[in-house]
């Protein structure tokens, strides 16, 4: 008797290790190998992912068209998995948050790739997967946050007057999913807490009502992205935050919570250096884990505690460029048409404006002064010298097209073509040094 519990209690052992042998490494490991978005996020329009769909559908993995956008585009909805617990995921209502639709494609390339390995059957045989991957097209295809109607679909959960929230809802109602996964990308200068590392990905366990409202479900998705942190930690350390956790009554994550799905929304930011689709791994990473804790239970036995802890996200402490300390001339113009140069220093900092990644984004000076308590994504010491606007002058809201000149040089700062009558030692462009590289010292 005590022999078998003790035969039975080993098997039981082994399986629960076998199904939780899924490390995020080896998911990394899996996305290296197997991924099949080759186009980087911003870069893919509606045509791109019908193809990756294509491939999807060919693979064995079942697709449906289940709506259209204003303009007539098709709605697709992925699903795998035959299990009792309904998980439903959807990604990209905000036409310029295309990350996760990436992850999305992979994720269920790779499931249906592995239905032979152990984790995978565990997810398929306990869970139902849906995903709508790219919810608004027609914002994709124009790369802008809202639909056709210039509506932003995430803000019309209750009046639902675009076909894209009709159809969300619907998909929600139709199917009462136990959980939901609402995908975006956040802006690439959001700081995980007070510190100067941008928070390459935020999470929220949204509440489904103002008072803050607990439930089961509520509990169990502060556990699973406890777990995702735990997976994605690794990989960028201290670049995780939560987002703002205030209650939107018009938005989507909030009203499938109070609907009856308990909703974890994801936030896509940036990490300087790392291209598109490191993100994309990164989100791959973090859902293929929630799938599985989800799947083989182990959810269970997390603490929330890597959720509790995460430092709000900060807007405002970051910039993507610092010049620190540079002297600005300004040309003043008398009534009489004297002209005089006034001279004021401080430090410049600019944005890059965000685009496809195919195109080149334009920076755009947005301060001037003391920025002591704000950080650059990159920061050059211009202590020695003097920058002017390249176009235009040097100020906030124009570009940041600058030149700069070493302060021992005697420059005309009036001359009709600066650039051409006093060439510049550094010229910064589109983010760049497209000349004198290195002369203004990196800090
Ligand atoms: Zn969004």
């Amino acid at each position: 008797m005590l022999r078998c519990f003790l035969f039975s209690l080993v098997v039981v052992t082994l399986s629960a290790t076998m199904a939780a042998a899924q490390t995020p490494a080896e998911l990394a490991d899996i996305w290296e190998a197997e991924h099949i978005t080759n186009i980087l996020p911003s870069n893919v329009r509606h045509k791109d992912l019908k193809e990756y769909l294509d491939k999807l559908k060919g693979s064995g993995v079942r697709v449906a068209e289940v709506g259209k956008s204003v303009s007539n585009k098709e709605i697709y909805q992925v699903e795998f998995g035959t299990g009792p617990l309904k998980v439903f995921l959807w990604s990209q209502m905000h036409g310029d948050e295309p990350t996760a639709t990436s992850a999305l494609v992979d994720l269920f390339w790779v499931l249906r790739r592995n239905g032979d390995k152990e984790w995978v059957k565990k997810i398929e045989s306990s869970l139902t997967i849906r995903a709508v991957p790219m919810l608004n097209p027609d914002g994709a295809d124009m790369f802008i946050r809202r639909n056709m109607q210039g509506l932003d679909i995430n803000r019309d959960a209750l009046n639902l007057k675009s076909p894209e929230a009709r159809l969300l809802k619907q998909l929600r109602d139709a199917w009462s999913p136990n959980i939901g996964f609402n995908l975006h990308n956040q802006n690439a200068l959001t700081a995980a807490g007070p510190t100067n590392k941008q928070a390459a990905i935020s999470f929220l366990v949204v509440y489904g009502d103002a008072q803050r409202t607990t439930n089961e479900g509520h509990e169990r998705n502060k556990r699973l992205v406890s777990a995702m942190i735990k997976a994605i930690e690794p990989y960028m350390p201290g670049h995780i935050g939560r987002y703002e956790d205030e209650f939107t009554a018009t938005a989507f994550g909030d009203n499938f919570s109070a609907w009856g799905t308990p909703t974890i929304l994801i936030e896509t930011g940036a990490l300087h250096g790392k291209p598109e689709s490191f993100l994309v791994k990164m989100n791959f990473i973090a859902i293929g884990t929630a799938l599985k804790s989800l799947a083989d239970g182990s959810e269970r036995n997390i603490a929330p505690d890597a959720y509790l802890g995460l430092p709000n996200n900060v807007s405002g402490r970051l910039m993507s460029f610092i010049f620190r300390g540079a002297t600005i001339p300004i040309v003043k113009v008398s009534e009489t048409g004297e002209k005089s140069i006034e001279f004021s220093v401080g430090d410049i900092g600019a944005n890059r404006e965000r685009r496809r990644e195919e195109f080149a984004a334009p920076t755009v000076v947005r301060r001037i002064g003391d920025l002591s308590t704000i950080s650059g994504l990159e920061e050059y010491d211009a202590r020695d010298f003097y920058a002017v606007g390249r176009f235009q002058p040097l100020s906030v809201g124009n570009f940041g097209e600058i030149l700069f000149y070493k302060k021992d040089r005697k420059i005309d700062w009036a001359a009709a073509d600066l650039e051409e009558a006093f060439p510049p030692d550094a010229i910064f462009s589109l983010g760049q040094w497209i000349k004198g590289e290195g002369v203004v010292p990196r800090k």
